[in-house]
């Protein structure tokens, strides 16, 4: 299901009389999510991810702005017909229920929408014949011989003219005063001699002798000639003509809104197609909702509990699940039912560290094995990251870069973006842009012809990934360079990490230099040498980036 967000704007009212402003906890967002996406919403605490979800849930208005399922504009409409599966932070499991109940609670009162069926059609053969056609062959059916004696007695007829919308009190007529016996002496005659040939077909099937035999068929061909002098045509005619006036003197007796409504009625045209659909006036199926009955529920608890991987716990309480089994226990319940789009509201926040890694990476999987559309929303972006196709960025309601992890990664397009990505966090500091040269304190890390639109003075921002950095004799001569006072060096295997500081370092966290742990380095004041790719230069006003790359 593709989702779009169109001007998705969130305003909580302030109260004047207490000073307190209006919030605005969304502002004007814009989001197309593709069938199928897995899409994090990420940001710090407060900048509007989980009003988002849960406007797109239905659980909150929005002030303003559209939200689209497919061609659904489902701005307006309640969380029930939304089809969507939430699982919160405190997946809040039924603790007296067994996992089986929990993961069926949804579908209790779930209604499903399916054609409606003329079920009781399928063994009745007369009252298929009576709704196969329309109105006026349901009459006739009624007024015919062969429905005589059956009306009191076969409610399902009576059932299904109320079903066909056929207002009850034509029907109640119809049955009441329509049923005679409405045959011409020429049909009643025609109908006793094909009775008599069927008795004597079916015994000369069953005739032994040869001469037995002979006599039948003689008798047989008596009974064609017979048959054969009535002009079945007319008779037909005699009969449908009869049992037309019949009809048209029962509607001609009925009051004038039954009238009425016959007519309305005759306008509709229902008709039931080859499955026992029931058809509208426009050919399509007319729907119905019902609830799902044992077997269903039974069936897909077990295809999302093998889906999820609970299937082995389903007798159990939750108590008796770890937080990781609870939380995919919480997944099912919201999978179900099989919704359009699943929202996920920090699913992982509540499990430990290794709980988290495992079940960040079945979320990816069930999402892929069912390829619903999934929203995520985590303040965590190592988490967004490792999980999603794409994520969205926010801060204070507003959409700051939305692309794949990666590609906001390796190239944030503002200071808030590139310090909210990535551990350890990306290295800060004041620079000055001179003569076309990015200066950090004294140094010249790099020049381009991009930065001599600048005037000189002008102040930026220089973020530098902590892989950024060159060490020992991969340090270049000249430019790029920059001197950093090394406090710590913690080895890490492969890596060295190197604790440091400089005095033009722009915000509280430490300086963090990640370099290969075969360098030879030392505490105290070190050159380093900066990769172009991991360096981002942001305005110093408006924190956004100043791209060196043309075609940006
Ligand atoms: P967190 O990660 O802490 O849940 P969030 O990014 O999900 O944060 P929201 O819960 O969407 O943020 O809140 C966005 C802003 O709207 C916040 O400034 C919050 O204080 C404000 N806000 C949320 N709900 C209300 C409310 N009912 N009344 C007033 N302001 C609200």
């Amino acid at each position: 299901m593709e989702i779009k967000l169109k001007n998705l704007t969130k305003v909580f009212p302030g109260n004047p009389a207490k000073n307190i402003p209006d919030a605005v906890a969304v502002d004007s967002l814009n989001v197309d999510i593709r069938d199928g996406e897995l899409i994090g919403l990420l940001g710090p605490s407060g900048c509007g991810k989980s009003t988002t979800l849960y406007m797109i849930a239905g659980l909150k208005a929005p002030t303003d702005g559209e939200i689209w399922f497919g061609d659904e504009d489902v701005t307006h409409l309640s969380p029930e017909k939304r089809e969507i599966g939430l699982v919160f932070q405190n997946y809040a499991l039924y603790p007296h229920m067994t996992v089986y109940d929990n993961v069926k609670f949804p579908l209790t009162n779930l209604h499903v929408v399916t054609n409606k069926k003329a079920k009781v059609l399928e063994n009745n053969d007369l009252i298929k014949r009576l709704l196969l056609n329309e109105f006026d062959a349901v009459l006739e059916i009624i007024l015919s011989s062969k429905f005589k004696g059956k009306y009191s007695k076969d409610m399902s007829a009576r059932r299904l003219v109320k079903k066909y919308h056929i207002v009850t009190s034509i029907a109640e007529s119809i049955f009441k005063l329509g049923l005679q016996n409405i045959e011409t002496e020429a049909s009643l005659n025609y109908a006793k001699l094909q009775e008599q040939k069927a008795a004597l077909s079916a015994k000369t099937y069953l005739a032994k002798k040869d001469e037995q035999k002979a006599k039948l068929d003689a008798a047989i061909a008596k009974l064609d000639e017979q048959l054969k002098a009535i002009d079945v045509e007319k008779m037909k005619e005699e009969v449908l003509e009869l049992r037309l006036k019949k009809r048209d003197d029962i509607i001609a007796s009925l009051d004038s809104s039954s009238q009425k409504n016959l007519e309305a009625l005759k306008a509709k045209g229902f008709s039931i197609d080859d499955k026992f659909n029931i058809l509208g006036p426009d050919g399509a199926p007319i729907q119905e909702k019902r609830k799902l009955d044992k077997d269903q529920m039974d069936a897909l608890i077990q295809e999302t509990a093998r889906l999820v991987q609970i299937d082995e716990y389903l007798t159990r309480k939750p108590s008796e699940l770890s937080g990781g089994q609870q939380q995919r226990v919480a997944i099912a319940r919201a999978l179900v039912k099989k919704p359009r789009v699943l929202l996920l509201d920090e699913p992982l926040s509540n499990l430990d560290a290794r709980l988290r890694l495992q079940t960040r990476e079945e979320i990816r999987r069930i999402q892929q094995e069912t390829g619903i559309t999934t929203i995520f929303v985590t303040h965590d972006q190592e988490e967004a990251m490792s999980i999603c196709d794409d994520i969205v960025v926010m801060k204070l309601g507003v959409e700051m870069q939305r692309d794949h992890p990666q590609a906001v990664y390796n190239s944030p397009n503002c200071l808030f973006v590139a310090k909210f990505l990535g551990t350890p966090p990306i290295n800060v500091f004041f620079g000055e842009l001179k003569g076309g040269s990015l200066y950090i304190g004294e140094e010249k890390i790099l020049s381009h012809k991009k930065l001599s639109e600048f005037e000189d003075g002008h102040k930026v921002y220089v973020g530098i990934r902590p892989e950024g950095f060159l060490a020992g004799s991969d340090v270049p001569e000249k430019e790029k360079v920059l001197t950093l006072d090394v406090e710590q060096i913690q080895t890490m295997g492969r890596d060295i990490s190197l604790v440091c500081n400089h005095e033009q370092h722009a915000d509280n966290n430490d300086i963090k230099v990640i370099i290969d742990s075969l360098i030879q380095i030392n505490l105290g004041k070190n050159k380093f040498g900066v990769k172009e790719q991991k360096l981002f230069i942001f305005d110093g006003e408006s924190e956004k980036r100043i791209y060196l790359d043309e075609d940006k």
